[in-house]
């Protein structure tokens, strides 16, 4: 069965009366060349088992079932069961879930479901819940090997840009403090059905064994990001002391004497800065 053929798609889309709900970021596969390619540089393989995110008709689902142990993928649409279950039939070590991905505990389901294998995720992320679903694999902690996903080309560049370049946002922060960001290849728009606005780019997160940097307070660092790159051409100590209600000169003075400018901006600050900044934050607020 070969779901990258628009003709194949649309006669199923027909049988079983699907059709796309945009909302939920329903870009389907159909370039034959993309899915074989996030799996075998996802590390689907033998001995492996892999969690899909977001299923669509199956097209990435067949490709990681046909390498790994086992897969298990969870997909909100329940409208796409009946496809599913034809264009699966031939796999018996697929289970697919639907839920919300956002509301499925993925620590108990890796526990339930894969028996020790080595756990990968691959997916071709919807493009709505993009950050989220990275942030909960990071900031679960789960153990997997490694993350493998599609994202709009724009989110791509962002999270793998350097921290402190003109590139980066709070999601290249929160990211970079747990994993090593890749962009691996470009996805042009004419890859999928139906065709988006924008071209797409998959990147792998390598996490780190040894994290450089350990804060104590994982939840004020990343609101501390979240605050100073809310404007972030802008001065960060402005929202920072106003979303902390920390006084501005104070918090001035002690970014001086921690070696960041009073009047940097949250772009222009490395990884090391940030972590000082979240400490100042976390002393002044006492
Ligand atoms: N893997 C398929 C492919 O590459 O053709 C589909 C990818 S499509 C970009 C994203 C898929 O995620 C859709 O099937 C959509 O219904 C599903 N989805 C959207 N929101 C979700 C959520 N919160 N939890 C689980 N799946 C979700």
């Amino acid at each position: 069965m070969k779901l990258t053929d628009i003709s194949t798609i649309k006669t199923l889309f027909e049988k079983h009366g699907f059709s796309f709900t945009k909302s939920l970021g329903q870009n389907f596969l159909i370039n034959p060349t993309v899915c074989p390619k996030i799996a075998e540089m996802g590390g689907a393989a033998k001995g492996v088992g892999a969690i899909e995110i977001g299923t669509g008709i199956g097209v990435l689902t067949r490709e990681l079932a046909s390498r790994c142990d086992k897969v298990v993928a969870i997909e909100i649409d329940t409208g796409l069961k009946p496809i599913l279950d034809e264009t699966l039939e031939e796999f018996d070590n697929v289970e697919v879930i639907f839920a919300d991905v956002m509301e499925t505990d993925l620590a108990k389901l890796i526990g339930e479901k894969f028996g020790g294998m080595d756990v990968i995720v691959c997916a071709n992320l919807p493009y709505y819940i993009t950050s989220p679903v990275i942030m909960k694999l990071l900031e679960e902690k789960l153990p997997i090997k490694a993350i493998t996903v599609m994202v709009q080309l724009e989110a791509a560049d962002r999270i793998c840009a350097a921290v402190g370049s003109r590139e980066c946002g709070a999601i290249t922060a929160s990211i970079n403090y747990y994993a090593k960001p890749k962009k691996l290849f470009r996805v042009n728009r004419g890859s999928f059905m139906p065709s988006p606005n924008v071209d797409s780019a998959v990147i792998s997160l390598e996490r780190y064994e040894n994290p450089p940097y350990k804060v104590d307070n994982e939840e004020l660092f990343f609101e501390v990001i979240r605050q100073a790159f809310s404007q972030r051409r802008k001065q960060l100590a402005n929202p920072v002391s106003a979303y902390f209600r920390l006084p501005k000169a104070v918090l001035t003075e002690q970014m001086e004497k921690r070696g960041i400018s009073p009047t940097a901006r949250a772009e222009e600050l490395a990884m090391d800065k940030l972590v000082s900044l979240y400490e100042i934050v976390k002393e002044l607020k006492g």
